[in-house]
């Protein structure tokens, strides 16, 4: 089975990237951040406050995930059975999950149901920490990064799409708060992988950062 770990911070593109990488090459695409955003949105519904580790710690028992796949290879999200994917992508639920995610409990309950996907599926998964943590020795490790107002512009694009009444200023001030929470947790913080390729997308369009991807993957030895 091949591996491909994509990490980065927030906005910088990767599950756009790889959805379309994944599709090119027949691969499975993994999206990570999903995972924690369900358990942060079990965690708002049930009024527990998103730092309270002895709260959350007790919820993990009563949450069942699962990724499924659609005809189109496109990831849904299901929490204790509801599809959940569209409500996990709430602007509310990003904090959440950022600070459910520095939890050790909640990294280790969720840490084998991805290194699964990996031994059943070509993969690209794409996370903050699969390259450090949960696929050490994937056959690729890039991590994607951009400058904090590129990322929060194409965040604020996306959120307006769909009509998600929010402003620049608010989605860039989100973002820097969840990259500061990403990086300096002491639990699998976002950092690159030492083998990682650095591939900064500031200066690249949608096209050029697709193809220096593709050309990466086909550099993998089969
Ligand atoms: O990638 P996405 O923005 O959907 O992830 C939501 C949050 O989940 C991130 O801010 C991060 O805190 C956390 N996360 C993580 N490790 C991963 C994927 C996501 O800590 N592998």
């Amino acid at each position: 089975m091949i591996s491909v770990a994509l990490d980065g911070p927030a906005g910088a593109g990767k599950s756009t990237l790889a959805k379309r990488v994944a599709k090119h090459f027949n691969f499975i695409y993994v999206d990570t951040g999903a995972l924690y955003r369900s358990i942060g949105l079990f965690t708002q519904r049930n009024n527990v406050a998103s730092k309270d580790l002895t709260k959350v710690t007790e919820l993990l028992p009563l949450i069942k995930l699962e990724m499924k796949y659609d005809n189109d290879g496109i990831q849904r999200m299901f929490l204790n059975g509801e599809d959940v994917t569209d409500d996990i992508r709430l602007p509310e639920v990003s904090t959440y999950a950022s600070d459910v995610s520095a939890m050790l409990p909640v990294r280790d309950f969720l840490l084998s149901m991805q290194q699964n996907m990996a031994k059943k599926y070509n993969v690209i998964m794409d996370g903050r920490d699969i390259g450090t943590v949960v696929l050490p020795n994937a056959d690729l490790k890039i991590f994607i990064t951009a400058s904090p107002e590129t990322r929060a512009k194409r965040r604020f694009i996306e959120l307006k799409e769909k009509d998600i009444d929010t402003t620049f200023e608010e989605v860039l001030s989100e973002m820097i708060k969840r990259d500061k929470n990403d990086s300096e947790r002491d639990i699998a913080p976002l950092k690159a992988a030492e083998d990682a390729i650095i591939l900064d997308t500031t200066n690249l369009d949608f096209e050029q950062s697709f193809e220096a991807l593709c050309k990466l993957v086909s550099d993998i030895k089969w």
